[in-house]
């Protein structure tokens, strides 16, 4: 009776040993998936301002450079390709290395004094479209790591002044309830319905020629998205076109 008892045993731990091996490999794969979508995605973003520029340096050497008119407006047209290129990278190099951080170095800090901080910094950006920027309740401390909770409010804020009208608003909102809840509101475009599920994931852009317009890379709410995951919080997104968009973080209180 003993034996038959160890032999079962012996079998169900195999079977539970194949289930976890499956279960592996079937993560590996997936991830390997992922890695080569990423690298397939990534080159093609560098490739598109690359074909761009290659065009027009062409047609500057194939006579363009005898009219001023004409090379002001390639050479200006080269210099912007220039400029996404090193956003696309920048934004490349920072989601590598938050993707490879296993832990953050963090901090107590008030949620609202850096929220202060990182308005103040866009204020330019913010004043050039004529927005004002409120923020209104309680701070909390936080558990954070100050350089990628910035890097993620910024990102969301910048968003929220760069898709919104002249003269327009964004309503920044702090409250206290089982977690730390922060809503970013503006009055701005909005994103379509069928579009929500997507914009976090990374080259992402709602529409190709506005981005190209606005110069994002898609790679912006990818970079937030982790960082709230590395502070083990949740991130939403509540949107209507032509009304305006809410960014809500939920982040953990300090224990
Ligand atoms: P980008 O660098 O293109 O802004 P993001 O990852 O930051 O990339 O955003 C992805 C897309 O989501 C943007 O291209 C834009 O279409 C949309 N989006 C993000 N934030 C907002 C917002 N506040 N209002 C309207 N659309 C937004």
């Amino acid at each position: 009776i003993v034996l038959r008892e160890i032999k079962v045993d012996g079998y169900k731990e195999i079977r539970r040993l194949c289930q976890a091996f499956n279960e592996m490999n079937k993560r590996i794969v997936e991830l390997d998936k992922k890695r080569r979508q990423f690298v397939a995605d990534a080159s093609h973003e560098l490739k598109s301002p690359l074909a761009g520029m290659k065009v027009l340096v062409e047609s500057l050497i194939q006579g363009g450079f005898e009219d001023k008119a004409v090379r002001d407006e390639f050479l200006q047209s080269i210099n912007k390709e220039i400029d996404r290129l090193s956003k696309l990278v920048n934004g490349l190099l920072e989601l590598a290395q938050i993707e490879n951080a296993d832990e953050l170095k963090m901090t107590s800090l008030n949620i609202k004094e850096l929220l202060k901080e990182v308005i103040k910094s866009l204020e330019p950006i913010a004043k050039s479209k004529n927005i004002s920027i409120y923020l209104n309740g309680d701070g909390i401390i936080l558990n954070l790591n100050r350089d990628n909770m910035f890097r993620a409010l910024y990102n969301l804020i910048e968003n929220a002044i760069k898709y919104s009208n002249e003269n327009s608003k964004i309503d920044i909102l702090i409250e206290r309830d089982d977690v730390a809840k922060i809503t970013i509101r503006d009055y701005g475009i909005g994103i379509p319905e069928e579009d929500l599920p997507y914009i976090f994931d990374r080259f992402y852009r709602v529409d190709k020629t506005r981005a190209r317009k606005t110069g994002g890379a898609g790679l912006g709410l990818s970079i937030v998205k982790h960082i709230i995951k590395l502070h083990k919080g949740d991130i939403e997104v509540k949107s209507k076109v032509g009304e305006g968009t809410a960014f809500i973080i939920k982040l953990p209180l300090e224990v």
